[in-house]
């Protein structure tokens, strides 16, 4: 039995050896060669074949929230998979995300991070756990959102110039919302105060959905949100807008002025919401969940959605996960300077 077997093992080498041969003076070996090359990544194990969690970093109701529900109802559709929506509130958005970079990097835990998670939040915080570019994994932009600047209908002022003239006048009663240090509604009033000089109390609500009801209750007098929270209670009449933070005005408010038509033109500020993993999130979960948010982002229903609420599509080449790291790179160094909010006018004085 042995020797049959030695010598079988025998006759398979020399077969191995012959077919080598064969391989090599065909030139297959280099077409294999050639084809392993040219192969796409591996499609990997099939994702998502359950609940994906999104965490959204504010209260329920506010923009990132809003957004976060309009998308994921595509993408669960796409996907086929049911997608679950989180808020955890705290620290202006980043215990959520310090969740996010703690979780499975597996695409079963994603996180609706914004211009304040990853961005102004590192000025606020210097000693910050997560980096927001080395931590997540990013997978597109979501949305971009001018930031309206809105004040309680009470309050005796019509444009921005009597906002500032009116805070210096009444520099002991003035409020300011925010939904936390670092976070949008806090960084842009911030830059605001600074440009203006205004010197308000501040209130931190869990997010701008609850600052604005507050607003409307004439509990505080004025906020910076984003135009897709703030926009439908502006149209109401329940608050009023001063003033948009970009370029142009929008068409869903065509009567509210740009800040640089109400005389303050360095506040200019595009805020945006984006889906990120945590890094270490395979490559194809991200190409998968990428691919299924342009689709999202192309339909004509969730571009309506978005759309109505003053939201601006992110056009093809701004959706790319590498277009994003450089999206958060800037808006590190765009509010780094900012530095710790304590230290800005109107840092911690909260009203009784
Ligand atoms: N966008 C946040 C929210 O959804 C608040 C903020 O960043 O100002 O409430």
């Amino acid at each position: 039995m042995n020797q049959i077997r030695a010598s079988d093992a025998a006759d398979m080498r020399r077969c191995r050896g012959d077919n080598l041969r064969r391989l090599l003076r065909g030139g297959y070996l280099g077409l294999l060669a050639a084809a392993i090359a040219t192969t796409p990544s591996v499609a990997g194990p099939p994702y998502p074949v359950r609940a994906i969690t999104v965490i959204v970093p504010f209260a329920a109701g506010g923009p990132t929230d809003v957004v976060t529900h309009i998308v994921t109802g595509h993408l669960a559709k796409r996907l086929g998979q049911q997608i679950i929506v989180e808020n955890v509130v705290g620290a202006g958005g980043t215990t959520a995300a310090i969740r996010a970079t703690r979780a499975a990097p597996d695409g079963y835990t994603l996180l609706m991070g914004h211009m304040g998670t990853h961005g102004s939040a590192l000025a606020a915080y210097p000693q910050l756990v997560y980096d927001p570019v080395k931590d997540f994994a990013p997978i597109g932009m979501v949305v971009r959102t001018p930031v309206l600047v809105v004040v309680r209908p009470g309050l005796p002022v019509n444009d921005l110039a009597d906002l500032i003239r009116y805070s210096s006048q009444h520099a002991e009663h003035i409020a300011m919302a925010h939904a936390g240090f670092g976070s949008i509604s806090h960084a842009t009033c911030t830059l605001l105060n600074t440009i203006g000089a205004i010197q308000p109390a501040t209130r931190a609500f869990q997010g701008t959905g609850p600052a604005l009801k507050a607003l409307v209750a004439g509990r505080v007098d004025y906020m910076c949100d984003q135009i897709v929270g703030a926009a439908p209670r502006v149209k109401t009449g329940e608050v009023k807008a001063l003033a948009i933070s970009s370029v142009r005005r929008s068409p869903i408010l065509p009567d509210v002025p740009t800040a640089a038509e109400a005389g303050v033109p360095s506040f200019e500020v595009s805020a945006w919401s984006a889906l990120f993993a945590p890094k270490g999130t395979p490559q194809h979960v991200v190409d998968r969940l990428n691919a299924a948010l342009g689709h999202a982002l192309d339909d004509p229903e969730i571009r309506r959605a978005l759309g109505s609420l003053g939201g601006e599509i992110p056009l093809a080449d701004e959706r790319s996960p590498s277009s994003l790291t450089g999206q958060v790179q800037r808006e590190v160094s765009r509010w780094r300077p900012l530095s710790r909010p304590e230290a800005a006018p109107g840092g911690e004085r909260v009203r009784q």
